[in-house]
């Protein structure tokens, strides 16, 4: 299993009783927990799904703060029949994707497969790092890649509607934005996070975290390719299936204008625009019901 090498900041790791990992500038610590029936299903998801999936959301709140991906602990609950060899694998997959080093964890056995996930992550100093509350009025909105992509992806694996399997891999194999967060964070961004629970809910947190009111554009939100035709298998409005579907893993960042063009650069695509508060999130050009839009809540 120990067929990878560390990364050059670990001194210890699995096969040891601790990890030892040296300590430069600031941790940016998150941790993520995925249950079999809750998050993901065994079935539509193999193992190696799993491992990836669970490690790409933690990552993908280091992204949200803009740090350099350092450790990742995995602890398994191994439920009866489940390949713990195969969760590595996708778990590995993913982190040498992101130069990333498994350096410890725990496995045991369980009625139902959970996957715990700590991360660590780096940055040089705590004014590095991009929280949720920056948001200023005048700032621009933007999110990293195109939405949707995921929740089609799970209405295809789940039978409800038909699409291309890049659509399944959006939901079964999601690609956390580090590069995007790190040139974010450098190029001024005030407030960011990861789109985990939907634009609708997400943006909600910013809107509150800073005391704003988020205008959003549901016409320019940018849907991932498939979208459209499963949206319309499954009775709903692209832009609502995008607004509120999950587990895109995109970032959503408000952005100063004069950061315009570094933000660009770094991929982000613009949808709105904060104003003073109340902190609410405002919809133009959406389909009836936006106000009542919610991203999926655990
Ligand atoms: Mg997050």
């Amino acid at each position: 299993m120990l067929s990878v090498r560390p990364g050059t900041r670990v001194v210890r790791w699995i096969g040891d009783d601790a990890a030892v990992v040296r300590a430069d500038g600031v941790a940016v610590v998150s941790t993520d927990v995925m249950v079999d029936g809750t998050h993901f299903r065994l079935g539509q998801a193999m193992p190696e799904d799993a491992g990836w999936r669970a490690l790409a959301g933690a990552l993908s709140d280091l992204a949200a703060m803009g740090a350099e991906a350092g450790e990742a602990y995995l602890s398994v609950v191994l439920a009866p029949g489940v390949d713990a060899l195969a969760l590595h694998r996708g778990a590995e997959a993913l982190a040498a994707e992101c130069g990333v080093t498994i350096a410890g964890g725990d496995l045991t056995r369980g009625p139902a497969l959970t996957l715990a996930v700590t991360v660590v992550g780096w940055a040089a100093a705590a004014d590095a790092v991009v929280g949720r509350d920056g948001a200023c009025p005048g700032d621009l909105v933007g999110v990293s890649g195109p939405l949707g992509g995921s929740a089609a992806g799970l209405a295809v694996l789940e039978g409800r509607a038909d699409g291309p399997p890049s659509l399944a891999l959006s939901y079964l194999r999601p690609r956390p934005r580090l590069a995007a967060g790190r040139a974010l964070a450098a190029a001024g961004a005030h407030a960011m996070l990861d789109l985990s629970d939907g634009l609708a809910s997400d943006a909600r947190r910013l809107a509150e975290a800073g005391g704003v009111t988020l205008r959003l554009d549901a016409a320019a939100l940018p849907l991932a390719d498939g979208v459209p035709a499963v949206a319309g298998a499954l009775g709903t409005d692209p832009t609502e299936l995008a607004a509120t579907g999950g587990e895109d893993y995109e970032l959503c960042a408000c952005v100063p204008q004069a950061a315009r063009a570094a933000a660009e650069a770094a991929g982000l695509r613009w949808i709105g625009e904060v104003a003073a508060g109340p902190a609410d999130v405002v919809w133009r050009n959406a389909p009836p019901g936006s106000a009542a839009w919610r991203g999926y809540e655990y």
